[in-house]
């Protein structure tokens, strides 16, 4: 277990991004002989494949002895995208002598977490003529950070009395990032002609064109995320809990992750896969979220690689014949917060690898409520490997809800369970597992894949 959670944890400070998980992840599956779906003219049994979209999601899988027109696949899905802060596409502004990244929310937050934190720049800057330039501050010994000011105490009486949802605007949500002032004499004076020194915008153009060679217009076309800075930790002081930054999802993704590279050198009769996808965060939307077709054509390029006159109606039906773990945390009671519990059927920390039937909100929406004969297989395997486990619910109704991409997959036929670990502070810029949960997680997704 603690080895596990060293190595998860080692994962967690690298994958800061959707694009640092997929490069991680990449790096880790071609070490363990997997290559890449393109490069196989046709497909055998124990072959070991990925196929990758737009570098941010990824599907990997070792082949069955049973084809996949047939048998479909079993899939531990998850998602590496997280809650973060995205900057504009025009972002560099100034405000009162101070210059700001201008940020927009990817994902639900609760906005006054994010004050006052230490945070972290990573992204992808793509030029006019294709080429990419990488940026990553704030986790390197010696890196600067960035950070959004609040009201100090003593002048936040009125702030206090304010809704929690209203006293800091989202278009407020804005780390500092430049604030020399360019005419500064050494000895500390200065000659603002209003006496209000001003942060010299030019300095900041300038120094993104000496550190990155990009200019302020590359800035149209880049991915760039304010997330938090700083590397996992322990939490008390027997160490039983980590927090990090993107349990949710990062804790699940990566557990199916290290399980399929476990069992790779098992050939299982039916096809073993992984999802890693992008998007989860604002509704799995977009070309690399699970609304998108990528995992059907991904089914068809495998099925093309096996089948002579591979036909349409292949993979329709190896995707009705496919199962899955939809990979995702789910919350766990927490002390302090008994009131949203779900009366008897939430999750507990410690408690073991949680399953929820259904997700959505209070009527049930937006869940894919999963038939208990699949339950039943889960169940099954679940005692037979050995694994602790807890069947869950999101919290109580009328608290709100929350969905995964179950429901996205289950619209292909298959059949889908809800299987994650349980947390705390879900979508804090600090979340919190504990570790045994995490290994029950692992252990969870092998038995599966395994089965
Ligand atoms: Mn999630
Ligand atoms: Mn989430």
């Amino acid at each position: 277990m603690d080895a596990y959670c060293r190595e998860y944890m080692r994962y967690l400070g690298i994958a800061k991004t959707a694009r640092r998980s997929y490069a991680e992840s990449e790096r880790l599956l071609k070490a363990a002989g997997f290559r890449e779906l393109s490069s196989f003219k046709s497909l055998k049994a124990g072959d070991k494949v990925y196929r990758g979209c737009e570098d941010r999601t990824i599907l990997a899988a070792v082949i069955g002895k049973d084809p996949v027109a047939k048998a479909g696949l079993k899939v531990v899905g998850g998602h590496t995208d997280a809650p973060r802060l995205d900057l504009k596409p025009r972002p560099l502004y100034e405000k009162g002598g101070i210059m700001y990244f201008d940020c927009h929310i990817y994902g639900g937050i609760k906005k006054y977490q994010w004050l006052t934190l230490p945070l972290a720049l990573y992204g992808t800057v793509v030029r006019k003529d294709g080429s990419k330039v990488q940026i990553a501050v704030g986790d390197e010994p010696g890196d600067p950070v960035f950070m959004i000011s609040d009201i100090l105490p003593h002048l936040g009486k009125e702030q206090e009395q304010k809704k929690v949802s209203e006293f800091f605007p989202a278009e407020d949500l804005d780390p500092v990032c430049w604030s020399t002032y360019a005419k500064a004499k050494d000895d500390g004076e200065h000659d603002a002609e209003d006496g209000k020194p001003k942060a010299d915008k030019s300095g900041l153009v300038a120094y993104l064109k000496k550190t990155y060679k990009i200019d302020e217009e590359d800035l149209l076309s880049a991915e760039l995320e304010i997330v938090p800075a700083g590397m996992p930790r322990e939490v008390g002081f027997d160490r039983n809990l980590i927090t990090g930054y993107g349990h949710d999802d990062r804790v699940c993704s990566f557990a199916g992750l290290k399980a399929l590279l476990d069992a790779s050198d098992n050939v299982p009769a039916q096809t073993a896969a992984i999802l890693m996808c992008d998007k989860e965060e604002i509704g799995s939307v977009g070309s690399t979220g699970m609304t998108s077709s990528f995992f059907e054509n991904t089914v068809a390029e495998l099925i093309e690689r096996q089948e002579k006159g591979a036909r349409d109606i292949m993979v329709r039906r190896a995707l009705e014949n496919s199962t899955m773990l939809s990979a995702d945390v789910t919350a766990a009671a927490d002390p302090h917060f008994p009131d949203v519990d779900s009366t008897g059927n939430e999750a507990r920390i410690n408690g073991g690898v949680a399953a929820s039937k259904y997700t959505g909100g209070t009527s049930k929406g937006g869940a894919s409520d999963c038939g208990p004969e699949f339950v039943a297989k889960i169940r099954k395997i679940m005692s037979d490997g050995d694994v602790t486990w807890q069947m869950a619910e999101l919290g109580r109704q009328e608290k709100g809800g929350g969905g995964t991409i179950s429901q996205y997959m289950a619209r292909f036929g298959m059949k889908v369970l809800d299987m994650g670990t349980p947390m705390w502070n879900m979508h804090a810029p600090w979340e919190i597992v504990s570790k045994f949960d995490c290994y029950q997680t692992y252990r969870a997704y092998s038995a599966y894949l395994r089965s």
